[in-house]
């Protein structure tokens, strides 16, 4: 098939031209061009739909899934010889097609146990300063969820780790690392209130350990945290990187934590990530020195074997550390802007990521499907229950309903949350000797 823009005769480009951009039509698979327009010829395929069938045989490329494009060829085997007008005959393989399509993507994943090779960029470091506020609400939290009130600092734009489901593929420049020159200052206007506790993170808009040190990050946090007692400030990470932390006394009210993964989602999605032995050494290593960890199982894959790998995963953590040196477990799934589908598929092309049944949530976000949203939870819920009542289990992100379906009730509101988080966290630094 050409890629020239081809006529239907009045010199106007072809619909399925048109329906397709030209990164979409470099990366379609040739035999899937041909059929998407034949698609318009033979089937009077509208440009909405040829361009979900574009999309769908991405999909089905980036999954290993060629049943889609089979189904087509035999779906237009069979239309073509039933009776009907093109655009009849085109609807119903459409349909034939939209359902083959959904089959597809609701069911479990299955990865292979050779991570894929993506194409992923280098990263190069740039100096900026900080300007304006950099002291916020929690950029993911929404009055339409359950949320728990966490702050951010944002220091650090973009990260090198290359997670496919990760919202800064999307914000910045993936190449481009900006670390602040003037950290110390913007941190010295932070007023925070000495009457109110704050949980403060700095790994929602860059991985927090991944720099180490550089321009002296880590050790400007830890003055901030020295001089804000009333904060547990929360360092979060898929490194394995803490030998700034290993080598340098860190105050009781720093923590680290880790989001885990079973090892093969971290070789399949979380591309440049320390491997699961390697972070669960370092969360050791960390506990070891008596600095507080912390583990957010988020996000949560639905893929063949799920079950199995969350359970061995939560065990191992359980059997590795003790409640004591813990704050807080999350739990919590894959949630997508809208129209990050697009930019993702044309980035990842062997990733699952979005071979999900998906829902939109209350504040309009693409997620799993709530019946297997809570089916991974209740079997994390399953597997942290000898942490039941001595480490605080969250749901992030998620709405009243999973709460009550999976944790039998809900806070009803941000502030009983944020108290409940915060008794249970500083309950627990004062029971421990500074480090
Ligand atoms: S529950 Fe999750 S999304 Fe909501 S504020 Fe806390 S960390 Fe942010």
């Amino acid at each position: 098939m050409t890629p020239e823009a081809p006529t239907d005769g009045s010199l106007q480009p072809s619909k399925a031209f048109a329906a397709v951009d030209a990164e979409t039509r470099a990366l379609l698979p040739p035999q899937d061009l041909a059929l998407l327009f034949r698609l318009e010829k033979d089937f009077a395929f509208s440009f909405q739909q040829l361009r979900l069938f574009a999309r769908w045989s991405l999909d089905c490329a980036a999954w290993g899934e060629p049943a889609l494009r089979l189904g087509a060829e035999s779906g237009i085997a069979a239309s073509l010889l039933s009776q009907g007008q093109p655009r009849q005959k085109g609807e119903r393989l459409f349909q034939a097609l939209q359902a083959a399509y959904d089959a597809l993507a609701s069911k479990a994943k299955t990865y292979p146990a050779e991570s894929p090779k993506e194409t992923l960029p280098s990263h190069k470091f740039v100096e900026k300063e900080l300007k304006g506020r950099i002291f916020r609400l929690c950029p993911a939290a929404s009055e339409k969820a359950v949320c728990c009130n966490l702050k951010v600092l944002n220091i650090v734009d973009n990260c090198a780790m290359a997670c496919s489901y990760c919202v800064l593929q999307n914000h910045y420049d993936e190449a481009v690392i900006a670390v602040p020159t003037n950290l110390k200052a913007k941190l010295a206007e932070v007023q925070l209130v000495p009457e109110k506790r704050y949980r403060i993170g700095t790994g929602e808009y860059s991985d927090s350990l991944l720099w180490g040190n550089k321009n002296d990050i880590l050790r400007d946090l830890c003055d901030f945290a020295l001089a804000n007692p009333n904060a547990i400030l929360e360092l979060k990470t898929k490194s394995a990187n803490i030998g700034w932390i290993l080598e340098n006394d860190i105050p009781a009210n720093v923590c680290c934590t880790w989001s885990l993964n079973p090892q093969i989602i971290i070789s399949n999605e979380e591309h440049k990530t320390a491997s699961l032995d390697r972070r669960l050494d370092a969360a050791r290593a960390v506990a070891d020195k008596g600095v507080k960890v912390g583990f957010h199982f988020h996000p949560m894959f639905y893929f063949d074997g799920w079950e199995a790998e969350y359970q061995a995963l939560i065990a191992r953590v359980i059997a590795t550390f003790r409640p004591e040196e813990v704050l807080w477990v999350s739990l919590g799934c894959i949630t997508l802007l809208k129209g990050f589908a697009q930019d993702f598929r044309l980035k990842f092309r062997h990733s699952k990521l979005l071979q999900m049944e998906t829902e939109i949530t209350q504040d309009g976000k693409i997620t799993y499907a709530f019946h297997v949203r809570e089916k991974l939870y209740r079997n994390a819920l399953q597997a942290l229950e000898p942490w039941k009542g001595s480490v605080f289990q969250y749901l992030c992100m998620e709405h009243k309903p999973m709460w009550d379906a999976v944790m039998g009730f809900a806070y009803p509101n941000m502030a009983v949350f944020d108290d409940a988080f915060n008794d249970s966290a500083f309950a627990k630094l004062r029971s421990s000797p500074v480090a």
